[in-house]
C-alpha cells in the first residue's frame, strides 16, 4: 500500500501474546498418536496468522455475492501437501458460518474458536500425502479492523463489495492458510446479480450468465500468490482491455464516477510497467492492470496481485509504488510481517526513482531531504528501526516505508548505480515467486558487492532505533 493515506486512529496498542495455542489433547486426536498441527505460525506481529503442518498448493474458490443483505456463500477447495504426520490441522477464517467440511472426500469433523477453524480428516494424513479439503460455508462476510486501525476483510461498497487483506484481511471471505509465507495458485469464479461485473487477480478465463440471470466471472492465476494480494471487487465498472508493447494484457477496471480523473493517470500504465521491467528484472506475472473504485471504499491503495485496488483515480507516483510492488511483495514476498520494510522499502524507492528518471528530484536530494528535514514532516520517522517495527500497529507506519526507502538508497550509495542496478535485479530473479526474509536480503547484498563493508547500513539503518549518524 502507498505510504500515509491509511485513514483512522492509531487503535489502542494491542497487546498481542507471542504463545501459540497449545493443542488440546482432547480435539487434537492425540489420544490415539495424532498430532495436531499449529494453529498459527508464531509470526512476531500475528501469531494466530497462518497454521502449521501443511503447505497449500492450490486455492479453488467458488463465490455467490449478493450485495443486498451482504450475502456470501462460498466453496473453497484447498489442495495441501502436509509436512507432518497430522490427525488435525487448522485454517483462518474468520466469521462465516461452516456449513460443511470433507477431507479427501469424505466427511470431517471441525470445530472453531475465534479465527481458528480446526478440522480433523476422517482418516490420518500421514506426512508427505498431498490432500484435498473441501469447506462449503455462507454469510455475511465482515469487516476487519486492524491494530492500526485501517479497515480490511469484506468491504460493502455503494455497488458491490472489495476484499483486501494485507495483513490479514482475506481470512474474512475464505477459509486458508493466511500467512505471506504459503503462496499458492488460485481459481476463483464468483457469482453476481445481473449487470454487475466481479474482477479478482490473474486472467479473466471466462464471462458466463446463469441460468437465473445472474453473472459468473471466472479468474485464474498460475503464478504463486499469498493470500493477502488476493482481491474481489464487485461492483459496475468500466473495463478497458489493452496491452504493453511487451504484450503483457493489461485489465483495468474503473468505477464510473471516477473515469473522467482517472483515464490520463491509467494510460501511462504500459509505460511504467515498461520502465520497471527495465528497473526490477522481467515482470513477474502473467498480466497486469488495475482496480479503480471509489474514494472512500478503501482507506488505502493496495498492490493486490496482477491488479492493485485504487480508492479514487491514483496519482502517478501511487500508480508507480502499487506497479513496483508485483516485484517486491508479490513476487518477491516477505516470509514475515517484520519483513514489511522490504515491501515498502523498495516501492517507495522506487517513487524515487521514478522521479529521478523523469527528471524529477534526484534519489539523493530525497534522500538528503529526509536526513536533513525529514522529522519536520514525518515525526515517527526515527522513532523505530524499520526491520524492527515496535507492534503490529507500527508494521504500516513511516519508517518501514521512509526509512526503508533510506536504506535501499544507503546501498546504492556504497556500491554505485551500475553494480546496484544489478543488485536489485538479481535479488528480485533469486526470490521469483518465493519468500525472502531480511537476513537472505542482508546476505545477498553482502554475496553480491563482497568488497564493500554494509556492517554500519544494517546496525544503523536498518536495525538501529535512532536517527543514524551522517555517513562517513
Ligand atoms: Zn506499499
Amino acid at each position: 500500500m502507498p505510504r500515509f493515506v491509511r485513514l483512522g486512529p492509531p487503535a489502542a496498542l494491542l497487546a498481542l501474546a507471542l504463545t501459540l495455542t497449545a493443542c488440546d489433547s482432547s480435539k487434537d486426536g492425540s489420544r490415539d498418536g495424532g498430532r495436531h498441527g499449529a494453529s498459527g505460525l508464531g509470526d512476531r506481529y500475528f501469531p494466530k496468522a497462518g497454521n502449521g503442518g501443511y503447505d497449500v498448493s492450490h486455492y479453488g474458490l467458488t463465490l455467490a455475492y449478493t450485495p443486498d443483505g451482504n450475502r456470501l456463500t462460498g466453496t473453497a477447495v484447498i489442495t495441501a501437501r502436509a509436512t507432518e504426520d497430522l490427525t488435525a490441522f487448522n485454517l483462518d477464517l474468520a466469521g462465516m458460518k461452516v456449513e460443511k467440511v470433507t477431507v479427501g472426500g469424505g466427511t470431517a469433523a471441525y470445530d472453531r474458536d475465534g479465527q481458528e477453524l480446526t478440522i480433523r480428516p476422517p482418516t490420518p494424513l500421514p506426512k508427505g500425502t498431498t490432500f484435498k479439503a473441501e469447506v462449503r460455508y455462507s454469510g455475511s462476510p465482515r469487516t476487519i479492523t486492524d491494530p492500526d486501525g485501517s479497515k480490511e476483510g469484506w468491504l460493502r461498497t455503494a455497488d458491490g463489495a472489495l476484499a483486501l487483506g494485507e495483513p490479514t484481511g482475506s481470512m474474512a471471505w475464505f477459509p486458508g492458510n493466511h500467512h505471506p509465507s504459503d503462496k499458492a495458485s488460485y481459481d476463483v469464479e464468483v457469482t453476481v446479480p445481473k449487470g454487475l461485473t466481479a474482477v479478482s487477480n490473474g486472467e479473466l478465463k471466462s464471462e458466463r450468465t446463469t441460468a437465473d440471470g445472474r453473472s459468473t466471472f471466472t479468474w485464474h492465476t498460475a503464478e504463486p500468490m499469498a493470500s493477502y494480494l488476493a482481491t474481489v471487487a464487485i461492483g459496475r465498472y468500466k473495463v478497458t482491455r489493452s496491452a504493453t508493447t511487451d504484450g503483457l494484457p493489461v485489465y483495468v477496471a474503473v468505477d464510473p464516477t471516477q473515469t473522467a480523473a482517472s483515464s490520463k493517470v491509467l494510460a501511462r500504465l504500459p509505460e511504467i510497467m515498461d520502465w520497471a521491467a527495465d528497473t526490477f528484472g522481467p515482470y513477474p506475472f502473467s498480466s497486469t492492470g488495475a482496480i479503480v473504485d471509489r474514494p472512500g471504499d478503501a482507506g488505502y491503495a493496495l498492490e493486490t496481485q496482477n491488479r492493485p485496488v485504487y480508492p479514487g483515480a491514483p496519482d502517478l507516483v501511487t500508480l508507480v509504488h502499487e506497479s513496483a510492488h508485483q516485484w517486491f511483495g508479490d513476487s518477491v514476498t516477505p516470509k514475515s510481517w517484520q519483513d514489511m520494510w522490504l515491501n515498502e522499502g523498495f516501492a517507495t524507492y522506487a517513487e524515487w526513482l521514478w522521479t529521478e528518471d523523469e527528471g524529477g528530484a534526484t534519489a539523493e536530494q530525497t534522500f538528503n531531504d529526509l536526513y536533513d528535514h525529514g522529522e519536520d514532516e514525518y515525526d515517527d520517522l526515527w522513532s523505530f528501526a524499520p526491520a524492527k517495527p515496535t507492534t503490529a500497529a507500527h508494521i504500516s507506519d513511516t519508517p518501514v516505508y521512509l526509512r526503508g526507502a533510506m536504506v535501499i538508497h544507503r546501498i546504492r550509495q556504497t556500491v554505485g548505480d551500475d553494480a546496484f542496478h544489478d543488485l536489485v535485479q538479481g535479488w528480485t530473479a533469486a526470490h521469483r515467486h518465493a519468500n525472502a526474509d531480511t537476513a537472505a536480503f542482508t546476505a545477498y547484498v553482502e554475496k553480491a558487492a563482497p568488497d564493500a563493508d554494509f556492517d554500519d547500513i544494517w546496525s544503523d539503518w536498518l536495525y538501529g532505533a535512532a536517527k543514524p549518524p551522517r555517513r562517513p
